[in-house]
């Protein structure tokens, strides 16, 4: 269904412009309510959206589509580039996939950007002047979805970073900031750790950060940056992390600005972008004419900047915070002290409606401007480093003793090209040296090491004598240096 939503050129609306055509989902529970009042809000605005409607979510969920997102839908997507989407009830149990996962990776959309601000005194914070954009990787990471049983006791994630995953997403952080007048990126990892994976994010970070020499930028571990965010927040100002941290830090930072229910965010790829509220569905009060659209509008907003539609991104956003500060507030956010109307939504629509062309008096008031494009550089050509195998990691399965016993019986497997050189049992040693104090599961890393490069024959030649010699292999790591350089993580303790 297709309809064109023209507006009334009252309030100030921005100029008449060719219509950007949009694919809008309504979603679930409060969906409907929030999303009509922000198309409503948008229109007035002078927004010009060329709407093609889609259904998504429970409904087609309980109509036997797993993805809960039907093929059609997939070509307005594909042919609009836009979607403004409401949120979704995804039903518990029965295998059903999240919507926002598939649409994100099906369609590319690698950066999850959100602005957390606060709205104080008007909504209750615990941090006045908080104003942060989180800039979260979105494809990859543990998130690739690569789960394995390996044995009865061990299961088993891959995390995956990239290098040119991680040089889009950091490119795009510091291009953001630019872009947006910001002057800090600090990027969150855990590379103390995770040495190799997140060390490579922190290394493009690096790598890119000197592109940016007007930006101040950093690095922080995740574990004190997440607690210096709820902490300090207005000591950030964009931060840059991959898809796990950025999932939970984001949440962090809506949550302590208090704008869970007001806060929305953009899914941005290459040729498609995704906007919504980052709150649910909000089963538990669909239907009654309460809830807070601010999200979905605050999604629109970024939506117009998106399209170029600047002039009715600058109306909303203004009438939006003007409209917080003369004390309309639907339920969620409503505080005697500073409210002045316990609106509906239909109020707090009208009321935004009311304040197209007017100016915040307190908050800061946005003002956005047309720009070039945002670089979406493709990663430089790197030529191939140099891969040569030097051993290989043999996983097994095994509950037969000790770790000074299955070295034993180990060693006899070697051939003349790779010896055992280490055992660990969830990543710390236990041969040589080990300490009878660790605890062992059925779940053995067994690394063969080669004194020069061997190939894929010589791994073949020894898993046959593993084989052989009774053992349950699960799976094998081969071991590689690249340019000289160990591609492989030691042991813990080695
Ligand atoms: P929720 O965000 O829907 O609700 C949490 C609480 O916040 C509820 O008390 C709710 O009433 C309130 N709330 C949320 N948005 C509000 C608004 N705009 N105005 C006023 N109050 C608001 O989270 P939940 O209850 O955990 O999830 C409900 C459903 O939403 C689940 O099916 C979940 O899978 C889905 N969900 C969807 C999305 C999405 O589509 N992007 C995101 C998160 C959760």
């Amino acid at each position: 269904m297709s309809a064109t939503l023209t507006p009334p050129l009252s309030h100030g609306a921005a100029p008449r412009r060719r219509a950007t055509a949009i694919t809008v989902a309504h979603g679930d529970g409060i969906g409907p309510e929030i999303m009509d009042a922000a198309l409503r809000v948008l229109r007035e605005a002078g927004a010009q959206l060329d709407v093609e409607n889609i259904e998504i979510g429970e409904a087609v969920y309980r109509r036997g589509v797993s993805s809960g997102i039907e093929t059609s839908s997939w070509n307005s997507l594909r042919r609009t580039g836009i979607f403004f989407k409401a949120p979704i009830t995804t039903p518990q149990g029965g295998g059903f996939k999240s919507l926002n996962v598939t649409v994100r990776k099906t369609l590319g959309l690698y950066a999850n950007v959100r602005p957390t601000v606060s709205y104080h005194p008007y909504v209750r914070t615990r941090h006045p002047g908080m104003d942060v954009v989180i800039v979260r990787e979105n494809e990859e990471d543990l998130y690739a979805g690569i789960e394995h049983r390996q044995t009865d006791q061990v299961y088993q994630c891959l995390k995956l970073i990239t290098r040119p995953g991680s040089e889009k997403i950091v490119r795009y952080a510091f291009e953001y900031a630019r872009r947006n007048g910001r002057k800090k990126v600090t990027c969150f990892t855990k590379d103390n750790i995770m040495k190799m994976t997140d060390g490579l994010f922190h290394k493009v970070f690096d790598e890119i950060a000197a592109e940016y020499p007007e930006l101040e930028n950093e690095h922080r571990i995740i574990d004190i940056g997440a607690a210096l965010l709820a902490d300090r927040p207005t000591a950030f100002d964009v931060i840059v992390t991959p898809n796990l941290y950025g999932d939970i830090v984001s949440d962090i930072a809506a949550q302590v600005a208090g704008s869970v229910g007001l806060a929305g965010s953009a899914n941005i790829g290459d040729h498609i972008a995704m906007f919504e509220a980052i709150h649910g569905s909000a089963p538990d009060i669909a239907g009654q004419g309460i809830a807070n659209p601010s999200g979905l509008i605050n999604a629109g907003v970024m939506m117009l900047v998106h399209i170029g539609q600047h002039e009715a991104a600058t109306l909303v956003h203004n009438a939006l915070l003007r409209t917080l500060e003369d004390g309309i507030h639907t339920p969620d956010v409503y505080q005697p002290e500073h409210s002045a109307l316990r609106a509906s939504t239909e109020e707090f629509t009208n009321a935004v409606i009311n304040r197209l062309g007017h100016q915040p008096r307190q908050l800061p008031a946005a003002h956005y401007r047309p720009q070039p494009a945002q670089a979406t550089r493709a990663a430089a050509g790197r030529p191939p480093a140099v891969k040569e195998i030097v051993g290989v990691d043999v996983f097994l399965q095994w509950t037969g003793g000790s770790p000074d016993s299955l070295a034993e019986l180990l060693r006899m497997t070697s051939t003349e090209a790779l010896t055992l050189s280490l055992i660990t049992n969830r990543g710390v040693k236990v041969w040589p040296l080990g300490f009878p104090e660790t605890f062992c599961t059925d779940h053995w890393r067994c690394r063969f090491q080669s004194d020069s490069p061997i190939t894929h024959a010589h791994i073949l030649e020894l898993l046959g004598r593993i084989q052989a010699a009774g053992f349950d292999f699960i799976k094998t790591e081969n071991l590689c240096t690249f340019d000289g350089q160990p591609g492989f993580s030691l042991g813990q303790g080695q």
